[in-house]
């Protein structure tokens, strides 16, 4: 990875019109402001760590340079998460001043500052103080509102800066998460690899999007990146550099598809994704020493697994799924009969009610597997594409994933969970969320290919039985 494909990932970005990543660049953060929001006077938005660990500096360095327009503000709440509740406090609280935030710190106070900044209609800069998501540079913001975890529609940060001194020294769980939701993008990558193939330039369609110069900003310096996960783990400079630059490149794959709607993150995100998604919205939880060791709120008894942890359990299932595909004879699928047995809209609805009813995903896995259902004469076109293209898909995807002994062992090298169970899941919870997580989101994944092609339960079986690599 360069500054080149840094720039020009930056050109494609829709809203981000400025990063720096570097050693020892905290104390530019006046001079970018200054350029990028001309006039305007600045207040740094942290936490009470955040602000020990840069917020500070930051704060001291825009007052000498006269660009301090108010006091810090500091969300002092010990249970500070992100919750709609803190995105109310900061937005009345910035309303009648006329300022432009400048948040400092990682997924939470760059969400939350983000949110705020969105409902006020004013541009922000983000200082990161971890490489723990691919947040950063994304125009959502993953906020829970009344119970339901949500990702809002919001614009990214205009200006960005990463200083690496500040980030290798974040706690190594951090970083380790951060680590997997960028692994996450190698098996995101097949999917799209998947779904390009049934893509129909002509006439797009949401959820089966073609190849976009995205892919490259995000699977270019991939590998490289997720090279040295024993160096993200101590914190050496290269690693934790190509780490952070890999999560930022990330979200500005996701700003060059804006044309098809905010928010596509189909560069960053698939069916991997969808299990992270589909547990937040269980409202999973876990406590006792595992919920101490990879929990997002170390303070809090009971809590919900990091953003990157789940992500990383679930690429390690997808991972084991794009194997089975891989030893599968697609080339020799029974079209005809997978179109048989085709379930009308009307059976899956009737599989969602007995999957979903009564709890609150009911009416989003309707409404996504309404919106992904296709008849069976475009189920026939699918899968006759898929099976007449198959020896060169499948080399595309054998060169993309990562074999799953050796994803495994760079997971467990970062310090990721690895198994289930560190994130308080049992065996059964993941093979059930194997068929939950195709459910709640209509872009196309090897879910949907094997639920089409009728693998499905053959694959899991698989994956869970005598010499399944999921079996515990
Ligand atoms: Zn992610």
């Amino acid at each position: 990875m360069s500054k080149e494909s840094i720039a020009s990932a930056l050109k494609q970005a829709t809203e981000t019109k400025f990063l720096e990543i570097g050693s020892d660049i905290i104390n530019k953060v006046p001079e970018i402001f200054a350029a990028q929001f001309p006039g305007k006077k600045a207040i740094v938005i942290a936490d009470p760590n955040t602000y020990k660990v840069a917020g500070e500096k930051v704060h001291k360095a825009l007052k000498e340079a006269g660009l301090e327009g108010e006091e810090p503000y500091i969300l002092d709440d010990p249970n500070l998460y992100a919750d709609y509740v803190f995105v109310e406090k900061i937005r009345d609280y910035l309303k009648d001043k006329d300022v432009t935030p400048v948040a400092v710190g990682s997924g939470v106070i760059n969400d939350l500052a983000k949110r705020a900044s969105s409902e006020l209609k004013r541009s922000y800069m983000c200082v990161a103080t971890a490489a723990s998501m691919d947040g950063y540079s994304s125009a959502g913001a993953s906020i829970t509102n009344k119970g339901a975890k949500i990702t809002h529609a919001c614009e990214a940060p205009k200006a960005l800066l990463a200083d690496i001194d500040i980030i290798a020294d974040a706690p190594p769980l951090m970083t380790a998460s951060g680590y997997a939701d960028l692994y996450a993008k190698v098996v995101s990558g097949a999917d799209w690899l998947l779904a390009a193939e049934l893509a129909d330039p002509q006439n797009p369609k949401k959820g089966i999007e073609p190849m976009t110069s995205a892919w490259n900003i995000v699977q270019d310096g991939l590998a490289e990146a997720l090279q040295d996960p024993e160096g993200a783990k101590k914190g050496e400079h290269k690693a934790i550099e190509l780490l952070t630059e890999g999560l930022m490149l990330g979200g500005f794959a996701m700003q060059s598809m804006e044309s098809w709607g905010a928010g596509v993150s189909r560069p960053a995100s698939g069916s991997e994704h969808q299990f992270s998604h589909l547990w937040d919205m269980e409202h999973h939880t876990f406590k006792g020493e595992m919920a101490k060791k990879f929990g997002l709120y170390p303070n809090q008894d009971e809590q919900a697994p990091s953003h990157g942890f789940k992500v990383g359990i679930g690429t390690l299932a997808i991972t084991a799924m794009y194997e089975l595909m891989l030893k599968t004879p697609v080339e020799e699928l029974d079209i005809d009969a997978a179109v048989e047995k085709w379930p009308s809209l009307e059976e899956q609805l009737k599989e969602i009610d007995e999957m979903f009813g009564g709890s609150d995903i009911h009416p989003f896995a309707t409404t996504q597997t309404t919106d992904k259902c296709v008849s069976k004469e475009e189920l026939k076109e699918q899968l006759t594409k898929i099976k007449n293209n198959w020896p060169a898909l499948k080399e595309s995807i054998r060169k993309q994933v990562i074999p799953y002994n050796e994803t495994k062992k760079r997971l467990a090298a970062v310090g990721a969970p690895v198994e289930p169970e560190e994130i308080g899941m049992d065996r059964n919870r993941l093979r059930e969320s194997f068929y939950r997580a195709h459910k709640i989101r209509s872009r196309y994944t090897i879910l949907d290919f094997a639920y089409r092609a009728g693998y499905f339960d053959q694959w899991v079986n698989e994956l869970f039985g005598e010499n399944g690599v999921l079996k515990g």
